[in-house]
């Protein structure tokens, strides 16, 4: 078999990959990508498709606008479905709507981009999907989009093909790399860098590093509706009080640990499986309804209908729908650091960069950090 060649090969086409073959690209380099499975079915095509700058604290909430930007620009290149939907993180507790006034007092970044509080009238107005008994305000943030993943993330591939001039390679899993060969499963390649964002895959290529950097992974469940009625669309995406705990937005909030205590009080099967329920939509009109957090470095395979009832029972305090059926249940698994780092960018050996560990916010902010990544090269 003939070696072929390029600047930079990656490894990896879920969102991260995606992000840094098409950082490279931009910077003139030759990009190829290597992807192990026929299509990309990890992480980035289980989740939510929520953009979502109001999770993150300075200074990745400007990656995350950064990342936004360029989401929108690939989006409207593929001719695929997105919607500024903003965000409404709805109070019914005042030591919820606490923090979210304190929040708002501590975020001059998210205020300049709309950020602000609604009174339940004004929820009412933006939203048919909120119950609006018991809500005593929302925080309406203008800034988080809604994808389909499943659409979106072949759609930048496609993308990065047809106009960036990458070449993807499905059903090539990249067994090892020594520079300047990256062998793999479909042949060897000449390159001079290589990024490898293999996802969970962390045992497999560079695994000391992985083992170094005390990543674990995180197992979490969701559940998708049947397809709602031609008039309904979501609007914002929505989410309430359980989640406040698990963005780092809020973690420097004083009044975040009175939340906590009611909730281990209230709702001690919800904290004790990671239950907080967001709320997005996808291209065909149906409701993706999530999640858990189950840490570990090794899950069962087993959808447990416990921790869906819980996130169903939450969902309904807040929400309701014309069609509720759930039609669809999976899980999906996302490396996850300790000590709430950000991501893991490592140079293992000259010429490789490792990136990883994005957890919870990968659709957030691959794009951003991936020009953060090229810009040291
Ligand atoms: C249920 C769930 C909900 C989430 N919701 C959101 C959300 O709404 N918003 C948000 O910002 N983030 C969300 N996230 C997080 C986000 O999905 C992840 O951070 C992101 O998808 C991680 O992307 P990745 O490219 O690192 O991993 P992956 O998407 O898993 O991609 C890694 C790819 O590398 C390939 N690979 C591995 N090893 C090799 C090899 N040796 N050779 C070739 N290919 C290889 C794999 O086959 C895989 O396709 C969610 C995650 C989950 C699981």
């Amino acid at each position: 078999m003939t070696t072929r060649s390029a600047d930079v090969a990656v490894v990896g086409a879920g969102i991260v990959g995606l992000a840094h073959a098409l950082a490279a690209a931009r910077r003139g380099h030759r990009v190829v990508l290597f992807e192990r499975d026929e299509r990309a079915v990890g992480a980035s095509i289980r989740n939510f498709g929520l953009l979502w700058p109001i999770g993150q604290p300075e200074p990745t909430y400007t990656r995350a606008m950064r990342s936004r930007e360029i989401w929108v620009d690939m989006l409207k290149r593929g001719g695929a479905w997105y919607v500024e939907s903003g965000s409404l993180h709805l109070a019914h507790h005042p030591d919820e709507q606490a923090v979210l006034e304190e929040y708002l007092a501590s975020a001059p970044h998210a205020v300049d981009n709309g950020t602000r509080m609604l009174t339940p009238a004004e929820v009412c107005d933006r939203s048919d999907t909120v119950i609006p008994d018991g809500l005593r305000a929302a925080l309406w943030s203008p800034t988080e989009i809604n994808v389909d993943p499943r659409q979106a993330i072949p759609t930048v591939a496609k993308v990065l093909a047809e106009d960036f001039g990458v070449e993807i390679v499905f059903g090539a899993a990249v067994r090892e790399i020594d520079l300047p060969a990256v062998r793999t499963t479909a042949g060897d390649w000449r390159v001079e860098r290589v990024i490898v964002a293999s996802g969970n895959e962390f045992q497999q290529l560079y695994p000391d590093v992985f083992d170094a950097s005390g990543i674990r992974r995180c197992k979490l469940q969701m559940m998708r509706t049947e397809r709602q009625p031609e008039w309904w669309a979501l609007g914002p995406t929505l989410c309430a009080g359980l989640t406040l705990p698990h963005y780092r937005s809020f973690a420097h909030c004083a009044t975040l640990p009175a939340v906590r205590a009611r909730f281990e009080e209230e709702l001690p099967d919800h904290l004790a499986a990671g239950v907080h329920v967001l709320v997005s939509q996808t291209v065909a009109g149906e409701v993706t309804l999530g999640d858990s957090h189950d840490y570990g470095l090794t899950h069962d395979p087993f959808q447990h209908d416990r921790i869906d009832d819980l996130v169903l029972e939450y969902f309904n305090r807040f929400a309701v729908l014309p069609r509720p059926g759930i039609t669809e249940r999976w899980h999906g698994v996302y490396p996850s650091l300790p000590k709430g780092a950000t991501e893991l960018v490592i140079e293992p050996e000259p010429g490789v960069t490792v990136v990883n560990g994005l957890g919870g916010a990968g659709m957030t902010l691959s794009f951003g950090l991936a020009e953060e990544v090229l810009e040291t090269w």
